[in-house]
């Protein structure tokens, strides 16, 4: 169990080429759950693995924090999701890259339009995007790497191929 209570695992990566200013919150949805998003509207989330991405200029690891903490005023877009029952953050990562830049390199279908992009100028759509997970295990195949297939239920960062724990 971490310090605060929480025994959500905090990527211990730091952010390469400079500090963190932006980061991705890859969180798992284990059922189809149906969110009232704010403002937003209500929205149904497949199950599935799905990828946010976010910056904070100041107080970037409190930033992180009040993500993973479960007693929090609902404010922003991300809070609705990470609160509804099922879902929870399976691993955060830092990175210099700007957060727009960063979402849009990001592969994936973005179930709620708008979600996470009331600040976005960069017309991202949404900072929220569900991941394919069959095709990053494809990317990981022995016949691409030369190296053994993983086991079938591996996962990996879509980003850093990395593989994820389940
Ligand atoms: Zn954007």
């Amino acid at each position: 169990m971490a310090k605060n209570g929480s025994a959500i695992p905090i990527a211990a990566t730091g952010a390469e080429g400079g500090p963190a200013r932006s980061y991705q919150l890859l969180i798992d949805v284990a059922a189809p759950v149906r969110v009232a998003v704010g403002r937003l509207g209500e929205f149904e989330f497949p199950a599935g693995l799905y990828c946010y991405t976010g910056s904070a200029r100041r107080n970037f690891e409190a930033r992180i924090r009040r993500h993973l903490s479960p007693a929090k005023k609902l404010h922003w877009h991300i809070d609705y999701l990470l609160a509804a029952p099922g879902v929870r953050v399976r691993e955060v990562r830092r990175f210099a890259e700007e957060e727009c830049q960063l979402n849009r390199r990001t592969a994936g279908e973005s179930p709620v339009p708008g979600f996470g992009a009331s600040d976005c100028r960069a017309g991202c759509g949404s900072h929220l995007k569900r991941l394919s997970e069959d095709r990053f295990q494809r990317t990981e195949d022995s016949s691409v790497t030369g190296r053994k297939a993983p086991a079938k239920n591996t996962v990996f960062c879509p980003l850093t191929r990395k593989r994820l724990c389940r």
